[in-house]
């Protein structure tokens, strides 16, 4: 290896304080690893289970300096870290997995397709626009299409649905003219999504499939692997691979996919870190994709990405606080844990607000079809 190897004792740093910092803090710590968090807030669901926290923007330069000063290491758990602060701590001598260019190629949904094709992997029919003329410009073959604003879209904001020029232009205009894609509208058999981890010396490992079922643009189930055949199954996973490759990705990305009537994959974006669909790989897989982002960052091996309990992910969501009347409500934690296979995760966030990620429940079982009616009794009991 040509690199050093950050052994166990050493101080990790993290951009981030939300609950996939938490977790990765947590795989940290049970490798003997201590992090150091950089995140605005006081409090943060990753703060409370690191060694230490920062609290300063993203973008300070004195925070950003405490934290060059304290680790060797850096790795973010969000997507809009800002890139020009990874290049700073990279030139601060830091190691930063990702990379600041890896992240920056995810931030605009215009730069990251051009990777995306670049890798020979498909994408969905699209145009860049900038401008009211690009908007003029546009292919009718691209209706109906769905405009996204090019950077800082998540949970499907930044989203419009639009049948044609007239309402693109519309839709453009209530974006405040931002650069934007438009992509066609396309009939989605399936949602699918693949982690991917790829270390210091280029050695590069997929997760199985995950299938991924949202509710309100918010990831509601993943089930993995996903119920799709082997040969398309591989297919994902090799796509997955190749877009790291095409990156030059170094730590743990995820590759969201769709597949469509015909059987054929696109990709559709990517989040240059874990994700709420590989929240399983904690309990079903040999190693979590939080491990996968501390080992590739301490510069050791990649462990097994195997399977060892088929899984289904429920997401717990701030509206489960709250019963019909909109009073506060606890959910039954001690029914919910006497089903078998159920794994609770919380976030250890004080307040619930609908739509809020709170936390999420992995039901693992020897068999898939066991997995999902251990989960339909869990949603059931959730209620
Ligand atoms: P984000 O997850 O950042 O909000 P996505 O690009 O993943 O944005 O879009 C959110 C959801 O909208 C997708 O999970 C999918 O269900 C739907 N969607 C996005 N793009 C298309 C498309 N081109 N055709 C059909 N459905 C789409
Ligand atoms: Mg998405």
């Amino acid at each position: 290896m040509d690199h050093d190897v950050l052994l166990p004792g050493e101080t990790l740093g993290l951009m981030g304080g939300g609950q996939l910092g938490r977790m990765f803090a947590q795989a940290a710590a049970t490798m003997g690893y201590h992090v150091a968090v950089l995140e605005p807030g006081a409090t943060s669901p990753a703060g409370e289970v690191a060694l230490r926290q920062i609290a300063a923007r993203y973008d300070d330069a004195e925070g950003l300096r405490t934290l060059a000063q304290t680790v060797r290491a850096v790795t973010t758990e969000f997507e809009n870290v800002p890139a020009a602060s990874l290049r700073a701590l990279a030139d601060a001598g830091l190691r930063t997995t990702p990379s600041a260019d890896a992240v920056a190629a995810t931030q605009n949904r215009n730069v990251e397709k051009a990777f995306i094709k670049r890798a020979g992997v498909p994408v969905a029919p699209h145009a860049r626009v900038a401008s009211e003329a690009d908007v003029a410009a546009l292919p009718a073959e691209l209706f109906p299409g769905i405009l996204k604003t090019a950077s800082l879209g998540y949970d499907g904001k930044g989203q419009a649905r639009v049948a044609n020029v007239e309402e693109t232009l519309e839709a453009f205009r209530a974006f405040g003219g931002v650069e934007c894609v438009l992509e066609k509208r396309l009939a989605l058999k399936l949602e699918v999504s693949v982690i991917v981890c790829r270390g210091l010396d280029g050695a590069t490992k997929t997760f199985p499939v995950s299938e991924n079922v949202h509710r309100n643009g918010i990831l509601a189930v993943s089930v993995m692997p996903a119920r799709i055949d082997d040969a398309t199954a591989n297919r994902a996973r090799e796509y997955a691979g190749r877009i790291a490759e095409a990156l030059d990705y170094r730590g743990v990305l995820c590759v969201e996919l769709f597949i469509l009537e015909d059987g054929s994959i696109l990709a559709n974006e990517l989040a240059p870190r874990p994700h709420n669909s590989g929240h399983a790989t904690i309990d079903a897989c040999v190693m979590s994709q939080y491990e996968a982002q501390v080992r590739v960052m301490a510069g050791l091996p990649l462990g097994s990405t195997e399977q060892h309990s088929a899984s289904v992910m429920l997401n717990l969501l701030g509206d489960l606080w709250f019963d019909e009347k909109g009073e506060a409500a606890t959910p039954d934690w001690a029914k919910l844990l006497s089903i078998p296979g159920v794994k609770l995760h919380l976030y250890g966030k004080a307040e619930a607000r609908p739509a809020r990620k709170m936390g999420h429940v992995t039901v693992v079982a020897p068999t898939g079809e066991l997995a999902m009616a251990r989960a339909r009794e869990a949603a059931r009991v959730l209620g």
